[in-house]
């Protein structure tokens, strides 16, 4: 077992780590294994297994009335992780989220990963499930991602929820968490949101993987300020290409981010998506050049389970 936060202080080179999603409730985890094969070729010290929190439905019945519905579509992240780690040669990463879930099953989840040997995780809160307006924390639930931290931090040091456990084993989590460097959606501004990734740091973060962006300045500064309020831990890039009309609304929606009007000018010369791809892969490509000409200790790349895109920038950028 690696610790993320070896890796990036071993490494000689940058290099490209993955994020990939679990297989849909009832789909075979073959899919997964054959997104990740491909990747293999670039030796990936580590890859991230994102954790999918419960959705609500409501139903309708014959009868006109409404049935509601739990439903778990990517069920199996701590599974997922461990049989990985069994099939390929590379350290897996698997989310927590704080969202659906009190402090008591995050903490079974993490003595699960801890008897699987897998002491790499993110600790993230998750968003609001759909319908829900603002991010609500279960009862005995965590409200901001810096308290998970502080857990897992805690059981390193063998300290558990149940204070009258005695030698508990201290576990070895290194802690990854996320940042934003167009600002985290909810986060009144920018500064406020770094003052808060500061305290997710001071709570035993090890280092810091971002949000996707598509103009690198607006990394760079996020860097700087990060700086010059004091984190010093490692800040990963986050990068994702576009690959389809679609993404061009999606992509600022779901995950609050703006697309560069340079960007947009060669998109909108596309005849179709596959001239878009085209566009994302070159765009990828010259961001991840320019982020590794700058000293990135690596880019993590957000795959969606597809690796053709992901393959040629890395041919052409590492
Ligand atoms: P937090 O760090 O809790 O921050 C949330 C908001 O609260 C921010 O606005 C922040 O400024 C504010 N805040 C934080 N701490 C405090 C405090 N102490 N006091 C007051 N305000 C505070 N989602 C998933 O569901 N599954 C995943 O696998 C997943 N993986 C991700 C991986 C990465 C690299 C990134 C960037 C995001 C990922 N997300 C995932 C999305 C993430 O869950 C959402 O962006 C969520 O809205 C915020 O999560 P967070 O951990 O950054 O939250």
């Amino acid at each position: 077992m690696t610790k993320v936060i070896d890796i990036i202080n071993k490494k000689k080179a940058p290099f490209a780590s993955f994020e990939l999603v679990p297989p849909l409730k009832g789909s075979d985890i073959s899919k997964l294994y054959n997104a990740i094969e491909p990747l293999m070729e670039f030796a990936p010290p580590f890859i991230n297994i994102t954790y999918h929190r419960d959705e609500i439905e409501y139903r309708q019945k014959p009868d006109g009335t409404f049935e509601k519905a739990i439903l778990t579509k990517r069920p199996g992240s701590v599974a997922i992780a461990a049989a990985i780690m069994k099939r390929f040669p590379v350290e897996v990463v698997p989310h927590l989220i704080c969202g659906g879930a009190s402090k008591y099953q995050l903490e079974n989840d993490l003595i699960d990963l801890n008897f699987l040997d897998i002491q790499n995780v993110v600790a993230l809160r998750g968003d609001a499930i759909p319908g829900q307006k603002y991010f609500v924390p279960e009862p005995d639930g965590h409200r901001y991602s810096c308290e998970l931290v502080k857990q897992i931090h805690n059981m390193n040091r063998g300290i558990y929820l149940d204070e009258t456990l005695t030698n508990a084993v201290h576990t070895n989590f290194c802690i990854g968490v996320a940042a934003y460097p167009e600002k985290h959606y909810e986060a009144p501004n920018i500064d406020i949101d770094i003052e808060n990734l500061k305290q997710k740091v001071e709570a035993g973060a090890d280092y810091i993987v971002t949000q996707m962006f598509f103009d690198n300045k607006k990394f760079y500064g996020f860097v700087e300020k990060c700086r010059a309020a004091g984190i010093s831990v490692p800040i990963i890039p986050g990068l994702k290409p576009i690959s389809t009309r679609t993404h061009i609304e999606m992509l600022p929606r779901a995950f609050s981010i703006d697309l560069p009007q340079d960007l947009m000018n060669e998109i909108r010369k596309c005849k179709d998506n596959q001239e878009i791809y085209q566009i994302g892969i070159e765009w990828c490509t010259s961001q991840s050049k320019d982020l590794l000409a700058h000293g990135a200790p690596a880019i993590h790349y957000y795959t969606m389970g597809k690796a053709d895109n992901i393959r040629e920038i890395l041919k052409r950028a590492f």
